[in-house]
């Protein structure tokens, strides 16, 4: 007969009494890095989850350096890709964060036919992720201001905007407006989900009318874009911001390059499709660096915020 110790060590807990006073851990201990034998005539053996090469400098990155660097190389400053949540948790003041709609899905109202139907394709992203759709939404803390906040997610369908991810931005929107409060959306998109057709697109002037509404009470709108940011998010809700913020090397647009020259018939720039280049002409207010980003908001929602605050008129 198995006894209680037995059963525990069976379901690998520990069972036994914790010291009265556990050694002390050595900061710098803990941070030791694993040797990485790159010994020549030697094939690279890069354990996976350990270290992740830099594609843009070739730089072999310490996974952990590179999580507490929200995912910016420490050697030359390339923004790899960073989900939702890891977004949210890097932004908001710990445990601030209130999840709006959490339980919202699509749903297949076309009948989409492929080689995978569209409920499918949705449950693999779901089951994937861990989200429901391609946005998570919210009313959250950075610094002392609290904020209507939206954080879209490439890793589900290319964060495309189906009628789940227009439908929580602009109830992200109206609950800003309702309750007086700035609104931040971090973009991050191919575009319309063409599993929705119609439906996708219409979310465009949804999101669009929600702003106008936000804006004619006077509160601020913070469009991030993030690459890569593009088509039907970039000609809707990611371009109307008070300002507009881009992340370093960010690919933001509407149409592919060749589809622009085919129209236009006209010799393009090169790197015309960049966040540097559209900061040059314009378009977009400031490129801001993934881990200044949230020195950057508390800053300008500051002064965003002041004429609201002298008014006692504030949530
Ligand atoms: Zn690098």
């Amino acid at each position: 007969m198995a006894t209680t110790s037995l059963s525990k060590k069976a379901l690998g807990l520990d069972t036994r009494e914790p010291a009265i006073a556990p050694p002390k851990l050595n900061p710098e201990k803990a941070l030791k890095k694993p040797k990485l034998n790159l010994s020549r005539g030697h094939k690279r053996d890069i354990p996976e989850g350990i270290w992740t090469k830099c594609p843009k400098c070739d730089a072999l990155l310490y996974d952990k350096e590179l999580d507490e660097n929200l995912k910016v190389c420490l050697k030359c400053g390339f923004h790899f890709p960073i989900g939702a949540r890891e977004r949210i948790n890097a932004l908001v003041k710990t445990c601030s964060f209130e999840e709006m709609d959490a339980d919202m899905v699509s749903v297949d109202i076309l009948g989409f036919t492929g080689v995978a139907s569209y409920t499918s394709k949705l449950a693999n992203y779901q089951n994937a992720t861990g989200l429901r759709d391609a946005v998570l939404t919210g009313i959250g803390t950075i610094g002392t201001q609290r904020v209507a906040l939206g954080v879209m997610d490439f890793g589900f369908l290319g964060g495309s905007m189906g009628s789940v991810v227009g439908e929580k931005i602009t109830r992200l929107i109206e609950a800003g407006t309702d309750k007086g409060l700035p609104v931040i959306i971090i973009s991050s998109s191919g575009g319309a989900r063409m599993y929705e057709g119609m439906f996708s697109l219409m979310q465009m002037a949804k999101t669009s009318a929600a702003l106008a509404y936000h804006a004619k009470k006077g509160l601020p709108y913070l469009s991030v874009l993030t690459h890569p940011t593009t088509a039907g998010v970039m000609a809707s809700y990611a371009s109307l911001g008070d300002l507009i913020l881009a992340e370093p090397g960010s690919m933001i647009g509407f149409a592919g390059p060749r589809v622009i020259k085919d129209t236009t018939q006209a010799e393009l720039p090169p790197g015309f499709q960049t966040a540097e280049f559209l900061v040059d002409h314009g378009l977009i207010d400031a490129i801001v660096p993934r881990p200044e980003l949230n020195a950057y908001l508390i800053n300008v929602l500051g002064y965003f915020m002041e004429g609201f605050r002298k008014q006692g008129v504030l949530a």
